[in-house]
């Protein structure tokens, strides 16, 4: 397995790679491993020849520096799990080399109503960030296929915006995977880490909500239904940033359904101080 911290080197491996023939697959991450990063190497394993993984905290993407600072780092640990995963490549770069000019004002991707609702809402700049990044990542590692997680479900469509306004993308295909979860229903992500015992035993009610929105939905007023599912997570001790039902699509909140249209129902909450989020197709 290549570490590769330089773009330099990176380009020179995936040309050659290229040249023998082999498909390149991509998964880029912030670290802290887990079996849900590890869920995407394998579907890059089984659909192309070669998986290059890349390890950043991308500082562009936090709109809250404290949490950049407390964003947990097991970078050992993470290089094993990818080795034992089949992970041909690792790019591990540092802030620098990903941004060597900070004084360069950063493009502005067209995003339109996605960043102006939910996740975009809540963290302004966050989804510009994480264009900045992954446009760079991309023309990096210049892949065939990328993967990603339904766990960050507004963030996939975000991507699929940057693949159709990005000509040197046109031939990326991108694969979201589903979320991996822990056996009490978390969505495993990298925060859960920063959670106590205490709110560890909490966290699963998100997931339990998401349940019953999928469980009890019926066409007609969705709104006893989200102010039910709300009072349960306050209930249970979180401070929720949104609780909604919207078109799977395009991402419109839904509050009256007609039967028909493809809804997801998407969570954010905050336990104490970690800020966690959740989703889930619901027909
Ligand atoms: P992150 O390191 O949080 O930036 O995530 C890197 C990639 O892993 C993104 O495509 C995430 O959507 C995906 N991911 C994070 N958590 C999960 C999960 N529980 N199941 C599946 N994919 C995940």
């Amino acid at each position: 397995m290549w570490i590769i911290k330089k773009t330099k080197d990176l380009k020179e491996i995936i040309e050659r790679k290229k040249s023998e023939g082999l498909t390149i697959g991509f998964v880029p991450t912030m670290g802290a491993l887990h079996e849900g990063h590890i869920s995407l190497v394998g579907a890059s394993r089984k659909m192309t020849d070669f998986t290059a993984c890349s390890i950043f905290v991308n500082p562009t993407q936090f709109n809250n520096s404290a949490d950049l600072e407390k964003y947990p780092r097991t970078i050992e640990r993470d290089i094993s799990a990818l080795e034992a995963a089949g992970t041909d490549l690792i790019f591990l770069p540092d802030v620098q080399e990903i941004y060597p000019d900070q004084n360069i004002v950063p493009k502005k991707y067209a995003l339109g109503q996605l960043e102006e609702i939910f996740e975009g809402k809540h963290r302004p700049g966050h989804f510009q960030g994480v264009c900045q990044v992954v446009d760079i990542l991309f023309k990096a590692v210049e892949p065939d296929m990328v993967f990603f997680g339904q766990k960050d479900y507004q963030q996939c469509m975000v991507i699929h915006a940057l693949l159709a306004q990005t000509p040197e993308f046109e031939n990326i295909k991108m694969h979201i995977l589903p979320t991996i979860r822990e056996p009490n229903g978390l969505a495993m992500s990298s925060r859960n880490m920063r959670l106590t015992p205490t709110q560890l035993n909490i966290a699963p009610t998100i997931f339990d909500v998401l349940q019953f929105f999928k469980n009890n939905i019926s066409a007609g007023s969705l709104t006893t239904l989200l102010s039910d599912g709300e009072r349960t997570l306050l209930q249970a001790g979180f401070k929720p940033d949104y609780v909604a039902i919207a078109d799977a699509i395009t991402l419109e909140p839904v509050t009256n359904w007609d039967g028909k249209q493809k809804l997801v129902a998407l969570i954010a909450a905050y336990l104490g101080e970690i800020r966690l989020i959740d989703n889930l197709i619901l027909n």
